[in-house]
């Protein structure tokens, strides 16, 4: 696959060049692929539905090809992933596609796994290790820390602002032992940041390590969240008919966002051949996103605190890699757009709970909230131009997609992506319900262990000094 940039189509680089430079630094855009190329429709449409494992195979195949030998990819996909996305019906038409089963208890599993497989395999040939530096506000370090932890050839060093994020983050991160170590800085994440920049940018440093970066708008995080847009389609197509006897459903992707990574991997999907008819992104009161579809005017902000915090986000990274695959009116016949303040994540958790038994965490909760309103009948006062939008207030947008008459007639179902487990934000749904969700083994295992996060100064001297004597 010939992998080109956002901001220069004339760039063409191989899969290698695009996972291990991450993004191009000579023009600042994003690597993606030149095409998606369709998944064979006997595949697709097979009954039953292939598994998890296989519909990763196949997508993965074709952005690797020349590069990863199908047996290397086989062995690496069933490495990344010992266990996989869950799709659990909660009312006739809406299923949630759990994607939590994963080592730290988040979606961002999925594609750090993916991710560090594939750059340790590029590594194997060379005698160095490489060196990944990440600077977390929380959940993404966890993600990588742990896809990284034990893969040959590699270290990473995780930078976090030192009181500035929540016990059990900070465990999730500090509690590492071997290849993977945490720093925890004096100062704020735009410190631990900076510090990351200018390690990447010091040249006595980078003629003595090779280093890298983790970040989240590398294509090989990406790609692989398209695998469970796919499969969950997949199976969410075969149960239609015993499940609300739909006939010819659209299917809809309901996705909590913040970079808008997630979204990406689902359009990439539906590129792919899934059987998928739009997308509602979802996001908190941080909506530069549906503000641009509302009004065509994308304006980056400083992001605001919220209860899905994973999501406090004013300049999405991925809108890049959406404005270059698509138009603004080809978006807004995509998508419907929809936010939600903490008032209505709160009523989401509840809601959620009462009407269907199913405690959904606060980021599935803004989800949840979008679409219960759009099936509800929201979808069909936009259409008829009874609903005022306003987008200073919670709700919709004021685009109807090509979907939302098939929504307002009552023949779309829904899959709300749910992004982390309940547990990881016990507080917030104990305020909502009363009730405390339950507690998956493996973070209250992370609870008891040792924390071994090395204190470290915000000055870059400091910082450097850490890294010659320590790497
Ligand atoms: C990162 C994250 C999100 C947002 O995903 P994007 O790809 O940045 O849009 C949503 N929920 C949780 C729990 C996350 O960790």
């Amino acid at each position: 696959m010939i992998y080109t940039d956002t901001r220069d189509k004339s760039v063409k680089v191989n899969f290698q060049t695009a996972v291990m430079n991450g993004m191009n630094a000579s023009t600042g855009g994003l690597y993606i692929p030149v095409e998606f190329p369709k998944l064979e429709s006997s595949f697709i449409n097979r009954i039953p539905e292939p598994s998890f494992r296989e519909v990763a195979f196949n997508m993965a195949k074709p952005y690797v090809e020349g590069e990863i030998p199908d047996a290397d990819l086989e062995s690496l996909i069933i490495d990344a992933y010992p266990f996989t996305s869950q799709v659990v019906p909660v009312d006739p038409v809406t299923y949630v596609l759990e994607l939590f089963h994963g080592p730290t208890c988040a979606f961002k599993d999925f594609g750090a796994r993916f991710m560090a497989r594939v750059m340790s395999y590029f590594n194997r040939n060379e005698n160095d290790n490489l060196h990944i530096l990440v600077a977390t506000s929380g959940d993404t370090g966890s993600a990588v820390g742990s896809a990284f932890h034990n893969v040959p050839g590699i270290d990473v060093t995780i930078l976090y602002p030192d009181g500035k994020i929540s016990p059990l983050q900070e465990k999730q991160l500090s509690t590492f032992t071997g290849n993977v170590r945490a720093l925890k800085v004096k100062g704020t994440f735009d410190d631990c940041q900076k510090l990351v920049k200018t390690a990447f940018t010091d040249t006595e440093l980078r003629n003595k390590f090779r280093l890298s970066s983790a970040n989240s708008i590398n294509i090989s995080r990406l790609l692989p969240q398209s695998f469970y847009y796919m499969y969950s389609s997949l199976v969410v197509k075969n149960r239609i008919p015993q499940d609300s006897k739909i006939e010819n459903p659209s299917i809809i992707c309901i996705v909590p966002s913040g970079n808008f990574g997630n979204l990406t991997s689902g359009l990439i999907a539906r590129e792919m051949g899934a059987p998928i008819a739009g997308f509602v992104a979802a996001t908190n009161s941080n909506h530069t996103v549906p503000d641009w579809i509302a009004t065509g005017n994308y304006e980056a902000r400083p992001s605001v605190s919220t209860l899905s915090n994973a999501m406090d986000v004013g300049a999405p990274s991925n809108y890049e890699r959406i404005s270059a695959m698509y138009s603004l009116e080809q978006v807004r016949s995509l998508f419907a757009s929809y936010w939600t303040d903490d008032e209505g994540t709160l009523d989401a958790i509840r809601s959620c709970h009462s009407n269907t038994g199913y405690i959904i965490d606060p980021h599935g909760a803004v989800g949840w909230k979008a679409w219960n309103d759009i099936r509800g009948g929201k979808m069909a006062e936009l259409i008829n131009g009874t609903l005022k939008t306003d987008i200073n207030e919670p709700g919709l947008t004021a685009n109807v997609p090509e979907w939302g008459k098939a929504a307002a007639d009552k023949k779309a179902v829904g899959i709300i992506l749910e992004t982390a487990a309940p547990a990881k934000f016990g507080a917030t749904v104990v305020k909502a319900i009363g009730r405390e969700p339950s507690m998956p083994e493996r973070l209250e295992k992370v609870m008891s262990l040792p924390d071994n996060a090395i204190p470290m100064e915000k000055d870059y001297e400091s910082f450097k000094e850490y890294l010659m004597s320590s790497l």
